[in-house]
């Protein structure tokens, strides 16, 4: 059995391709909007817009983000340049981005683990609510229990029962303290009532390929990037995360089918930038979102993957902060309740 620190090194090593941009199409007129919220943003965007992912290349976040930032750079007329900023589940990319210049030109894409950081960590650096604006909700994911495809156990019951009786010896991945993936796990493990050993990556890109290569047992991460490797039987999975079953997981049965009803988790996204950004920007990029989500391949590209955009209301910084304020108190609870601190 490999030590945790091991993993964590080849987590890093496999991290260390970490950014990457995308030649996004150029299109459409500048904008000629005017000036809200302070700055001068006529002509915005007239240089190119960074989109920060705070995880590794090749996870769900950084599937999300390219899925849109194609279709946003077209609306916007300006070129978007992913790059992925990871570490510390999410919270090293989000601090870059609450420090960068609030101008409109760096634009963070994070998950649920914006309102379960503050919780988690003691000296964060930047608070959701106040170093943000809220720009637009994005897409809420499932998350389904994945293993290696040689581990024993054959249903979620097997699994619980397995992991009980094993708990010195499994090990379940994740993407990092504060990522979804350790939430689900966490749920998982309250849930079952067992206590087991976590290795933390940096992202699900490098998780899942561990857990591909068979380098660790099981862990939970979001239909975006697990659906591949369930439909080519990379992976054994055992059940997915939402009360209802993923269309395009039809014979994967629901964490309550399968015994385990305590572990119901999805995974919302939204983007952000720094606050004090212009008004007048905010609004183009939540507009431009908008376009991006009612784009008929993002649809199909997303369905394929188990997931949905989100309806048009909640592409908003009003929704999006509304959601935010809520999963704070949420998360807040659950995190202080399972006694689990990253700092
Ligand atoms: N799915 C990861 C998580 O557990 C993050 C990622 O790589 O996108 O939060």
């Amino acid at each position: 059995m490999r030590t945790t620190s091991r993993y964590r090194a080849a987590a890093r090593m496999i991290a260390v391709i970490g950014v990457v941009s995308l030649a996004a199409a150029c299109a459409g007129n500048g904008g000629d909007g005017g000036t809200t919220g302070g700055g001068d943003t006529a002509g915005y965007p007239d240089q190119n817009i960074t989109f920060v992912v705070p995880f590794s290349a090749g996870g769900p976040t950084d599937t999300v983000t390219r899925m849109i930032a194609e279709p946003m750079a077209a609306k916007l007329g300006a070129k978007i340049v992913v790059q992925n900023v990871e570490g510390a589940g999410g919270t090293v990319g989000a601090g870059e981005v609450a420090r960068a210049e609030p101008d409109g030109y760096t634009v963070l894409m994070h998950h649920i683990g914006m309102s379960t950081a503050p919780a988690l960590y003691q000296n964060l650096g930047y608070q959701p609510l106040e170093s943000f604006e809220t720009v637009g909700l994005v897409t809420e994911v499932p998350m389904t229990v994945v293993a290696r495809k040689d581990f024993a156990p054959a249903t979620l019951q097997d699994l619980v029962t397995h992991v009980k009786a094993n708990a010195d010896k499994v090990t379940l991945a994740n993407a990092g303290i504060g990522a979804a993936s350790h939430l689900c796990g966490l749920l998982f493990q309250t849930a079952a009532g067992v206590k087991l050993q976590e290795v933390p990556y940096e992202g699900t890109g490098p998780a899942l390929t561990d857990l591909v290569g068979g380098q660790v047992d099981f862990m939970c991460d979001q239909t975006t990037n697990t659906s591949g490797q369930i439909s080519a039987g990379e992976v054994k999975a055992y059940a997915v995360t939402t009360p209802e079953r993923v269309k395009s997981l039809p014979d994967l049965p629901t964490t309550a089918e399968a015994g385990l009803p305590g572990l119901e988790v999805s995974v919302w996204h939204g983007l952000y930038v720094p606050k004090g950004t212009p008004q007048d920007a905010v609004q183009k990029l939540s507009e431009a979102l908008k376009t991006a989500l009612a784009d008929q391949k993002v649809v199909d590209q997303m369905a394929k993957l188990g997931t949905a955009p989100v309806p048009a209301e909640s592409a908003t910084p009003e929704a999006h902060r509304t959601k935010l304020q809520e999963q704070l108190g949420t998360w807040a609870k659950v995190i202080a309740d399972a006694g689990i601190k990253a700092s």
